[in-house]
């Protein structure tokens, strides 16, 4: 299905100018960044690395600290990751950001592998493992390799197939390390896309990519929503890229910055030699022939001849002048409700705590009010803290009837990522003709950090190499490229 064969690229257009007048040496630029979540941080940090004739970044933060989504959340005296919370081994740039920056990575505790799951479809639980509290990693061994045999004996053959669908997908997203010399930089999200074979996931649901698989029903209602609803508060009728990516962040050897991912966008705006404004909303971003000029809700006004936009534009009030055009999108929002207490076993229709799994799933129906309920931390057996993801907020009543024990509760409302659909349609990096640019244009293809660090590497490409006056490479051309990891490695 994703044929390499297919993925030819020149390897000689970045050097050839547009025109002969756009070689005379451009004058020092001044960038301007709204917003320093993962996606504004890998900007600045970029376009250091990429180019020394960048003179000034300035970033902005309408909040009082940087990160955006990836945040965390203090509760019981704890702090827990509020937003994104997983990475993929795979996610290079993460990776590479984590290790630059002196971070420490927090991978999954043996725990973590042995978590209890179940599926609960608002009445009974459809399917549970077993649990053990077991410590042996002998007893944990058989616990797993029993639960295994329980899911496939439920779903068949189709478990299979999943774990492939995610390989191949991920192979794919690997093509976006290549050298910077074998791959191209793209100006349209669709072409982006299509150079590393992933366009055509973006242009039907999961359902029907993984039906057309032949993959159970079964496993699609409940294992497989179980997974696009904690993920991404959706249902299978995500495209299906934005699915292979949600089941790529459940599988095995996952990893977080330990004290907060949000802490890799810190790092890399400390590095970047930018001046943040902090606390400062950009309200109008005006073209004024040559630069753009940046207003703020402090009154001040703010010169730049390349902005660029590092936020989802869809629930923002941004004023344009003239107008951009950017394809309509609706966010999805999720409720993340963290409570410190004691789930009500009689709610899940079970006589003891210890009963309920400690990742709870949901399958899709109207009378469900959450999607997933998991443990953050276990005190001790009678006061856990944890995590909830729903796509309203949750009343206190409510919690009440799930919570036996509820001692603090906090909730944030997430305009998390967009609400997909296939086929799914694609604003443009680029939204005018000049040094305006928007990262997250990226975000209907998947919605992760790492697709924010990788759609921001190439942003950062764009910049330098439409400011130097080199014209953004044709795609297509002649040679067959390949991956090199120690390349990768190094470049970044
Ligand atoms: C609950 C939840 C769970 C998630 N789980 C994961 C996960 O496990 N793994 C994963 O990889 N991804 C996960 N994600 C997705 C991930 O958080 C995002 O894809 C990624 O962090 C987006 O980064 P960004 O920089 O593009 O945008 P953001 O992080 O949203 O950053 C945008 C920044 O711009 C600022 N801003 C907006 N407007 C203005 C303005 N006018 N002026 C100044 N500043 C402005 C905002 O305050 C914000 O700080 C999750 C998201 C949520 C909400």
């Amino acid at each position: 299905m994703f044929t390499i064969t297919l993925v030819i690229l020149s390897i000689f257009s970045l050097t050839i100018p547009s025109s002969s007048s756009d070689q005379q040496p451009q004058p020092p630029a001044d960038v301007c960044i709204i917003g320093t979540g993962m996606a504004g941080s890998s900007v600045a940090h970029f376009l250091r690395q990429y180019s020394s004739s960048i003179s000034q970044i300035r970033m902005f933060e309408r909040h009082p600290i940087v990160g955006g989504r990836m945040a965390t959340v203090t509760i019981g005296g704890e702090t827990f990751e509020a937003g994104a919370s997983i990475l993929h081994p795979k996610n290079y740039h993460a990776l590479n950001f984590t290790n630059m920056l002196n971070l420490k990575v927090k991978g999954p505790s043996a725990s973590d592998s042995s978590f209890s799951l179940g599926i609960w479809d608002g009445q009974k639980f459809l399917f549970k493992t077993i649990d053990s509290k077991s410590k042996s990693p002998v007893v944990q061994y058989f616990v797993s390799l029993a639960n295994s045999l329980r899911m496939f004996v439920r779903y068949g053959i189709s478990l299979l197939k999943m774990t492939n669908f995610v390989e191949v997908t991920v192979d794919s997203f690997l093509k976006y390390y290549e050298s910077k010399e074998s791959r191209p930089i793209f100006k349209t999200v669709e072409d982006m896309l299509q150079w590393a074979d992933l366009y055509n996931l973006t242009t039907q649901t999961l359902e029907e990519e993984l039906t057309g698989l032949n993959y159970s029903p079964l496993l699609i209602q409940e294992l497989i929503t179980v997974i696009t609803r904690i993920n991404y508060g959706q249902s299978c009728k995500i495209s299906g890229l934005a699915g292979a990516v949600s089941l790529a962040g459940s599988g095995g050897n996952l990893w977080a910055v330990e004290g907060g991912n949000w802490q890799m966008a810190a790092g890399l705006v400390n590095r970047s030699d930018v001046t943040l404004h902090l606390e400062e909303e950009i309200e109008s971003v005006t073209n004024l022939q040559g630069f753009y000029e940046l207003n703020s809700t402090k009154g001040n006004s703010y010169r730049c001849q390349v902005t660029v936009i590092a936020t989802p534009l869809d629930e923002l009030s941004i004023h344009f002048t003239p107008k951009v055009s950017t394809t309509e999108r609706k966010l999805q929002h999720t409720h993340a409700t963290f409570v410190r207490g004691l789930l009500n076993p009689a709610y899940f229709g079970l006589d003891t705590v210890s009963d309920i799994p400690e990742l709870i799933g949901t399958i899709e129906s109207s009378d469900l009010p959450f999607t997933c309920i998991s443990i953050l931390k276990e005190h001790n057996e009678k006061d856990m803290t944890y995590k909830m993801f729903s796509r309203q907020s949750l009343t206190d009543s409510l919690l009440d009837q799930i919570f036996s024990i509820r001692s603090e509760t906090i909730r944030i409302n997430w305009g998390a990522y967009p609400h997909y659909h296939a086929p799914e349609k694609f604003s443009r990096f680029m939204l005018d003709e000049e040094h305006l640019y928007y990262v997250n244009a990226f975000e209907n293809a998947a919605s992760t950090m790492e697709t924010s660090a990788v759609a921001a590497e190439n942003i950062a490409r764009l910049i330098v190499s439409r400011l130097s006056g080199y014209q953004p490479l044709k795609l297509y051309g002649m040679k067959t490229s390949t991956l090199d990891l120690n390349l990768q490695h190094q470049e970044l």
